[in-house]
């Protein structure tokens, strides 16, 4: 069988290979970003409810009138997005599906594609299965900001999207409004469209604030807006996100959607109403859980004596590869089998392998507990001499 030449461009996720081997080897897993704590019970019992109601058939393709209404209300309160949930908001099978819906639906082979650098994994494939061209803006290693120069010269090559993502995954980055500003003026000057993906959008430390790109002068018409309930509601498994969008951008994605999957799975959504009217105490309170996990994985890694670039956002840590270590494999590889902590080598994120072979990715989205057996386990790591395994893995 001859398979799909494209394919031959990416490799398989790495990040499910590692959770493989973190099963594998008994590890802790904190290579994947998902929680391996319950969501709100008032959300299970919405779920079970839902389906012994009878939701257990197809929903409306675009998404369950109240999900719609309920993501409208919200983008409308938090992100400053006026939208029509008729015409503006699409429910998919999480943000990935959106992100990839949008990609194909806004697309023609040839085009071009802006993807920062550092990435979250699936950018590229879904640039490469839709015969587009990625051109990659790197997240500068000092500060973390957009180097402007290289985004203003990528942009002179007329991309026809940017894929921007904040609060970042993998870098933690919270995208600042004057970086946000330069990229609203630039998309508008070239007709570019921008997809933000903005599923960590409630988990921002420090006092920041996260800044919707459509929320800028002249910027919601050109801008989809993707979001999902998986970070914000602790329910990865669930598959549910959403795509919020001008009509034009909308009907394109929603066509795509519509053939891709039908609709995202009911009973789910009519639980996620649930989620999205839960009272502003429930994201003060995500918020305040995450910065606390923050701080207990910045503490195990001091006391490691590993250096780590500080999260403004998000639930991911890069850490540096040690100087005793090859690269991120090698390190990798000695956390699984010695340490017994599974992370990601963090060359499955950059298109700049150089930077990715001194990082490591670990996700911290873990209960207190996990995280105090990860602090016991870690306290391995600092007993020297350390000795590299120098087999593949
Ligand atoms: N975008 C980013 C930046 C992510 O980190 C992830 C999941 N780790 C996704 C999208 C996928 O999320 P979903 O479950 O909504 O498809």
């Amino acid at each position: 069988m001859a398979a799909s030449s494209k394919l031959k461009s990416f490799t398989e996720s790495v990040i499910r290979e590692m959770t493989r081997l973190s099963d594998q080897y008994g590890a802790i897993n904190l290579s994947q970003g998902m929680p391996d704590f319950d969501p709100s019970p008032r959300l299970i019992e919405a779920a079970v409810e839902a389906i012994r109601r009878g939701s257990n058939q197809y929903s409306t393709t675009w998404g369950l009138d109240g999900l719609r209404e309920a993501v409208a209300n919200r983008v409308r309160e938090y992100n400053g997005i006026e939208a029509n949930p008729e015409k503006n908001v699409t429910i998919t099978c999480g943000s990935t599906e959106a992100l990839a819906a949008a990609v194909f639906g806004l697309t023609n082979p040839g085009d071009r594609i802006i993807i920062t650098d550092p990435f979250y994994e699936n950018y590229v494939p879904d640039a490469i299965l839709a015969a587009c061209e990625p051109i990659y803006v790197p997240f500068s290693s000092r500060d973390l900001k957009l180097d402007e120069e290289v985004l203003k010269s990528a942009m002179e090559r007329r991309p026809k999207l940017i894929v921007l993502n904040t609060p970042n995954n993998p870098t933690g980055k919270v995208v600042d409004k004057e970086q946000l500003q330069l990229i609203a003026d630039l998309c508008q000057e070239k007709k570019t469209i921008a997809i933000t993906d903005e599923i960590y959008e409630y988990i921002v430390y420090d006092g920041r604030k996260h800044v919707s790109l459509a929320s800028l002068d002249g910027m919601q018409q050109q801008t989809v807006t993707v979001g999902s309930g998986s970070k914000t509601y602790s329910v990865t498994g669930w598959r549910v996100g959403w795509a919020v969008a001008d009509a034009r951008l909308t009907d394109a994605l929603r066509k795509v959607h519509d053939y891709f999957t039908i609709c995202a799975p009911a009973p789910l959504q009519e639980a996620l109403v649930t989620a999205l009217n839960f009272q502003s105490t429930y994201y003060e309170r995500l918020k305040e859980a995450y910065d606390r996990k923050r701080r207990m994985m910045m503490k195990i890694l001091d006391e490691a004596k590993l250096q780590f670039q500080r999260p403004e956002g998000a639930y991911y840590i890069l850490v540096n590869v040690p100087d005793e270590f090859k690269d991120d494999q090698e390190f990798s590889d000695y956390l699984l089998k010695k340490i017994g902590v599974a992370v990601l080598p963090a060359t499955a994120l950059c298109h700049d392998k150089a930077l990715g072979r001194k990082k490591v990715r670990l996700a911290y989205c873990k209960k207190d507990t996990t995280l105090q057996e990860v602090r016991r386990r870690f306290g391995k790591f600092a007993e020297k001499p350390k000795s590299p395994i120098r087999t593949k893995m």
